[in-house]
């Protein structure tokens, strides 16, 4: 019997990214309330947050300085536009705030409300600069294929998802895509360095296939996150600067998950030594606790832009937002205060990272990998032959399902299950994760009845 409560949103919600029919059938489980990085639902079930929502909130639940922030910016200023001429204090300190801690031939902000805004921001604006430069030919983004950058027209042509391709005619024109460097999916048949530049040459024949005159800027993610948590072999990314510098092409990173301290650094380019034209950012910018996102842009880019731009048509209602802009510069004061990205970096992602390591003995596992605060775990029927658990990659459900039961949240992407938890978890938590996690492992094997014993 679902509550009222369920009934209702049955009847009235149409729900994101849900199979609505089946979702009205089961109802929605409602989350109540949340503390640190567990949260509660109705039922008074408790859940370990191995996602950190969709990967975002980075200081935990419960932060009252940031709801303090927020009431007291709501009551001095709850809103304005940057359209006017005009600006609010934290939108602009958050610009500033955000120009220090990026490398330092960035120094501009454009804010808009989500991760998928600032890709579309990104679009429009590569294809401006271009413009601006007098080579109006160079219009094509090249991606790659399952990747993630965002659910509207732009962002969804942008991500390499075929099942998002598929309804609404997607991608649009202009936008191609070239091989990821997923070595446990497609690569088993080489060495992980060789893989990794045969990944990466795939964006140099690209290159050389359109034509350089009419490329505008290869966009990629640091580690896939949402298609499955896909940490490119060492190789991968020494290969494409050696691409990047030999053509005239911009560079998008989409740092969306990988930004403010995820990586164990304040920005995955630091982490792993890139030097990107632009970065699109969101999520762990305000840890969730208010939609913000935006583009930091180089110098190289925003130079042509003033100088030469004259006005740039774009922008949102709610770019900049002066309630979520306190909330972010607030949850960057807390990231640099408790020097929770330093403690990510030399405590706790080592740790989580030693312990993750444990999944891969299990039966089911295929291979555990991760870095900083994300991971992953591919679920396999045959450790030998990394056969997974049903040809349609099903078992995923099946193990989260399981994991759902034991009060954790682990995310499945096909077989691959994943987790991006909050940065502050505590070493005892991440003990409990990864038990919670072998139970889930030994639960799925028991359902598919393969022996964990031996
Ligand atoms: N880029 C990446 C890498 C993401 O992971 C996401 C969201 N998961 C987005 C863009 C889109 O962000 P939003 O959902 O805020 O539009």
């Amino acid at each position: 019997m679902q509550s009222e409560l369920q009934q209702l949103n049955n009847a009235h919600h149409l729900q994101p990214f849900s199979d609505n029919k089946a979702l009205a059938k089961s109802g929605p489980r409602i989350i109540e309330r949340a503390q640190g990085v567990y949260f509660y639902d109705s039922n008074g079930n408790k859940f370990l947050d191995g996602m950190a929502g969709l990967w975002c909130v980075n200081l935990g639940y419960g932060r009252k300085e940031l709801a303090d922030v927020a009431h007291q910016q709501m009551n001095q200023l709850p809103y304005y536009n940057l359209f006017f001429q005009t600006t609010t204090t934290p939108t602009t300190k958050l610009a500033s705030k955000i120009a220090e801690l990026a490398p330092a031939h960035m120094n501009r902000v454009f804010f808009t409300g989500s991760g998928s805004e600032a890709n579309d921001t990104n679009f429009r604006m590569v294809r401006r600069y271009w413009d601006l430069k007098g080579q109006p030919n160079k219009k094509t983004f090249i991606s790659r294929a399952n990747a993630y950058h965002g659910s509207t027209v732009a962002g969804a042509s942008l991500g390499g998802m075929d099942y998002m391709h598929k309804q609404g005619d997607l991608p649009i024109p202009g936008i191609v895509h070239v091989d990821q460097p997923y070595w446990f999916g497609e690569g088993q048949d080489m060495s992980e360095d060789d893989f990794g530049i045969k990944a990466a040459q795939s964006l140099e024949q690209k290159i050389l296939e359109i034509g350089e005159e009419n490329v505008a800027a290869f966009i990629a993610e640091p580690f896939q996150g949402a298609g499955g948590v896909i940490i490119p072999p060492k190789t991968y990314w020494t290969e494409i600067k050696r691409i990047l510098a030999k053509y005239d092409i911009l560079f998008i990173l989409d740092e969306v998950i990988a930004g403010f301290g995820r990586t164990g650094e304040w920005f995955a380019c630091q982490y792993f030594d890139l030097k990107p034209d632009l970065i699109t950012i969101a999520k762990g910018m305000s840890s969730g606790y208010q939609p913000i996102g935006g583009v930091i842009v180089s110098d190289k880019v925003a130079d042509v832009l003033i100088e030469e731009g004259g006005d740039f048509n774009h922008g949102f209602t709610y770019s900049g937002h002066p309630v979520a802009a306190a909330v972010a510069l607030k949850n960057i004061e807390i990231l640099e205060q408790e020097r929770i990205v330093e403690r990510v970096k030399n405590e706790i992602s080592p740790y989580l990272q030693k312990r993750w390591q444990e999944l891969a003995d299990h039966p089911l596992v295929g291979e555990a990998r991760g870095l900083g605060m994300v991971a992953a775990i591919e679920l396999v029927k045959d450790k030998s032959t990394n056969e997974r658990l049903e040809a349609d990659c099903k078992g995923g459900g099946i193990c989260r399902d399981f994991a759902v039961a034991n009060g954790l949240v682990m995310r499945p992407c096909g077989d691959t299950m994943i987790i991006s938890p909050p940065l502050v978890i505590t070493k005892d938590e991440i003990d409990e994760l990864i038990s919670k996690a072998k139970k889930t492992l030994d639960d799925t094997a028991n359902f598919y009845g393969i022996s964990t014993t031996d």
